[in-house]
């Protein structure tokens, strides 16, 4: 069995449609992928046709953006209802704070004297749920200032770069409430992503845990082997669910092939466990696990 819990189609800022995605996920020989595009379920509905249609397991999931102790944490919720009012709300305002900044990047970047525009940015992402860096990003690959979006990161758009424009996430025990009260449950991305491993140590765990928290995503490619063996035994003392997953981003992140890193078939039956008691708990329609 192979299960990769983390993957972007083109409704965020992947660069496969969520029916490529689900293709590339089955060629790639995986039994179980999850589509957790960033802060929308906008690419459920066509994921779940291709899933059916193909033959492949499908969690329907998201990776929301959020704030803990004034740094950014990306959350993943699995199967949570998407109507709940509170989840959509918390959503449709993490989404326009995206949209909202993309002017000031482009001003940024004109000030700089790169001639770039919306209208090429939003005509290069096509219709994602929100407009991102990594869009703003493709538009500097497509006109020639730099070679990928890793550069376009490092030279302009990351915090202390000279385009870099703040955005507003949801505060992160708030929101593992909320995927709970939607049916859901809850496991923190790549936690100690990009060098940060002082930000969520065992005892921000434990207070996680205690709002509600399921699962802590220990292989991914920004982890290193002495980060994922301590995570590994964070979860360990915490009862947390461990998840591994590519972090897949089609030609948008290299590095991040489906099914790179993956989650044991135990594991992975525990967080489906835990999706149904929440769900249960809930009294929510929540959505079933595609091909289970
Ligand atoms: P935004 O939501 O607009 O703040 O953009 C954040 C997204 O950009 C993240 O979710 C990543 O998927 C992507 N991203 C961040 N850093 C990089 C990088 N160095 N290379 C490619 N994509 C990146
Ligand atoms: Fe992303
Ligand atoms: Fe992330
Ligand atoms: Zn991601």
């Amino acid at each position: 069995m192979r299960i990769d819990l983390h993957t972007h189609s083109r409704a965020s800022d992947g660069t496969q449609t969520p029916d490529q995605l689900v293709r590339a996920a089955k060629r790639a020989g995986l039994d179980v992928v999850a589509l957790t595009d960033h802060d929308t379920s906008a690419g459920w509905r066509e994921a779940e046709a291709t899933a059916e249609e193909v033959g492949i397991t499908l969690v329907r999931g998201m990776e929301i953006s959020t704030k803990f102790a004034g740094k950014g944490v990306h959350l993943l919720g699995y199967l949570p209802d998407p109507f709940y009012p509170p989840l959509v709300a918390g959503l449709e305002a993490i989404l326009e704070g995206r949209n909202g900044r993309v002017p000031g990047i482009i001003g940024k970047l004109r000030e700089l004297g790169i001639d770039i525009d919306e209208a090429r940015v939003h005509r290069l992402a096509g219709d994602p749920a929100a407009v991102g860096r990594p869009h703003v990003a493709d538009a500097l690959v497509d006109l020639g200032v730099v070679h990928d979006r890793a550069e376009a990161f490092a030279r302009f758009l990351n915090p202390g770069r000279p385009a870099y424009v703040k955005r507003y996430a949801a505060p992160l025990e708030e929101m593992i409430g909320i995927v709970a009260e939607a049916g859901g449950v809850t496991v923190v991305a790549h936690p100690w992503g990009r060098g940060r491993t002082n930000h969520l140590d065992e005892a921000a765990f434990a207070a996680l845990k205690a709002a509600g928290l399921s699962g802590i995503e220990v292989d991914h490619q920004d982890h290193d082997a002495t980060s994922r063996k301590q995570l590994r035994s964070i979860a360990e003392s915490l009862d947390l669910v461990v998840t591994g997953s590519s972090d897949h981003h089609g030609l948008g992140k290299t590095n991040h092939e489906l099914g790179c890193n993956t989650t044991t078939p135990g594991e992975y039956d525990r967080l489906v466990d835990r999706a149904a008691r929440a769900a249960a708990d809930s009294g929510r329609a929540t959505p079933a696990v595609v091909g289970a």
